[in-house]
């Protein structure tokens, strides 16, 4: 086992990680921005080391910052986390080079599924079922176009090296598709640094379903059952919850050995994330693979009993996965609120600021996951995300209402956050039967916004 980690981020996924080396009894070196001096991480690890200025090109991105951090500390290791360097293939093989152990999978597997075009085709080959789409990226708008018609409208271009939502455009006919081409390149080109674009069949009303996989080096490659992220705005996910309303036992068979198939495909090592688009017909599409430790991964820990962060840590070290298949059952349900510093009433507009005053929720079945104290202040340089709270009961019903009792427990003073708009959300008769889809914010955000002004009259118990 590893004596040192250093961790390569920021935030509550570096505390997470820290958590998870002190039980295990590692060490842990934190690195931090210029900005980050008085960051929670850096006063709960073993030792911090300044990596640069507030911007993060300059310092959580700076590869040879974080390297020589880990080799002059004497660490052994590198966690990523997830977001900065996590799917950064370069960063996994120059840590190899460097004699450090990259907590992931190899530099060729995040490179491979980093190219969404590429682990479509892989997967495609491995009999998982992907979206009708085109094969590998498209050249121009001319190709687009042809493979539009073939597929039929609507259609979705997708950067081939998109992430958090983004260069991700919606064309409902060939009329469209010219402008929504150039603005999906645009913001592809200015996110990522590559512009490449395919092309996939847009699925209507889909749900996101995406299963929890784990991989040792001996072969072993187990899933811990899905979650259910479809509660999005803008492709990017704000609330999570496992089991999914939507899937029948069978159904959720089928779609986890698809999940066990696409890691198993790529020669997988440690925690992944295999995410399928599922259509009102229960037929389900490989969307993505998320080859590092997701946002939402406590979740999966409430229903399972199983610590991600330490079985990545263990199968990186060499060490089998400390679970079988059986045993990583899902136990009742659980559901994930991820609180934003941001004004749902404002176009979700960030709102960096002082936080006057922070108190959380416990109590049974409850977690948070945040690096939010009194008076810290947030940094316009980073991920509004400023906590996750996460609640776990034997029923779905159980569980929604105590997420209402630890909304209504949660106090941020200071700026405007998203868990205003969580607790409406676990007000709408929709949600309250399980029947939502990718376009439930979107179709109901003025409805839901509507009821924080005029009280709660639309909402159902
Ligand atoms: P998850 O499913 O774990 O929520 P997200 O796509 O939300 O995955 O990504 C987690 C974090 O990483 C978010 O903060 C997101 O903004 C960031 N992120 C993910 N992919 C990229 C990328 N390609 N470039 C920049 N940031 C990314
Ligand atoms: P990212 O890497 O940014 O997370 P994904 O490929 O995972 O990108 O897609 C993000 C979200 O966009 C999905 O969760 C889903 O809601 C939506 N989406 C992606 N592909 C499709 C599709 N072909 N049809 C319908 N919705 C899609
Ligand atoms: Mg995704």
């Amino acid at each position: 086992m590893f004596h040192r980690i250093l961790i390569a981020n920021r935030g509550e996924i570096a505390l997470r990680v820290i958590r998870a080396c002190r039980e295990l009894g590692i060490e842990t070196v934190a690195v931090y921005s210029e900005a980050d001096r008085d960051a929670l991480h850096v006063q709960l690890a073993t030792r911090a080391v300044c990596i640069g200025p507030a911007r993060s090109a300059e310092s959580y991105l700076n590869q040879t910052a974080v390297l020589t951090a880990a080799v002059e500390s004497g660490c052994e290791a590198v966690h990523p986390g997830y977001g900065f360097l996590s799917e950064n293939a370069e960063f996994a093989d120059l840590c190899q080079k460097c004699g450090l152990t990259f907590i992931g999978p190899s530099g060729d597997v995040i490179r491979a599924m980093g190219d969404k075009a590429s682990a479509r085709a892989m997967m495609k080959a491995a009999g998982v079922p992907v979206v009708p789409g085109s094969d590998g990226c498209v050249a121009d708008v001319e190709e687009a176009l042809r493979w539009a018609e073939d597929i039929g409208y609507p259609v979705m271009l997708k950067a081939t090296a998109g992430g958090g939502g983004r260069g991700m455009r919606r064309v409902f006919s060939s009329q469209e598709l010219p402008e929504a081409f150039a603005a999906a390149q645009a913001e592809a080109e200015a996110c990522f640094g590559d512009g490449s674009l395919y092309v996939e069949k847009l699925i209507l009303h889909p749900r996101h379903i995406e299963f929890q996989i784990m991989a040792d080096s001996r072969g072993n490659v187990v899933h811990l059952g899905e979650r259910d992220c479809s509660i999005q705005r803008k492709h990017q996910k704000l609330m999570e919850e496992s089991p999914s309303c939507a899937l029948t036992p069978e159904l959720r068979e089928t779609m986890g050995q698809a999940a066990v198939a696409a890691a198993r495909c790529c020669g997988y090592l440690g925690a992944g994330t295999v995410e399928f688009v599922l259509d009102g017909e229960g037929r389900f599409y490989f969307i993505e693979m998320n080859t590092r430790i997701q946002v939402e991964h406590p979740v999966t820990e409430m229903v399972t009993g199983v610590d991600l962060v330490r079985e990545q840590i263990r199968v990186a070290a060499g060490l089998p996965l400390s679970f079988t298949q059986e045993e990583a059952a899902v136990k009742g349900h659980a559901i994930e609120v991820r609180v934003n510093a941001e004004d749902p009433a404002n176009g979700f507009r960030p709102c960096p600021g002082k936080t006057a005053f922070v108190h959380f929720p416990g109590g049974c079945g409850v977690r948070v996951d945040s690096a939010l104290y009194n008076g810290f202040t947030l940094s316009p340089y980073y991920d509004s995300m400023v906590a996750k709270i996460i609640v776990h009961a034997p029923t779905r019903l159980g569980a929604i209402r105590r997420m209402r009792r630890c909304l209504e427990e949660l106090t941020i003073q200071g700026y405007p956050t998203s868990a205003d708009l969580a607790y409406l959300i676990l007000y709408h008769g929709d949600y309250l039967r399980g029947k939502y889809d990718t376009a439930f914010l979107e179709e109901h955000l003025e409805e839901l916004l509507s009821w924080q002004s005029g009280g709660h009259e639309g909402a159902e118990e």
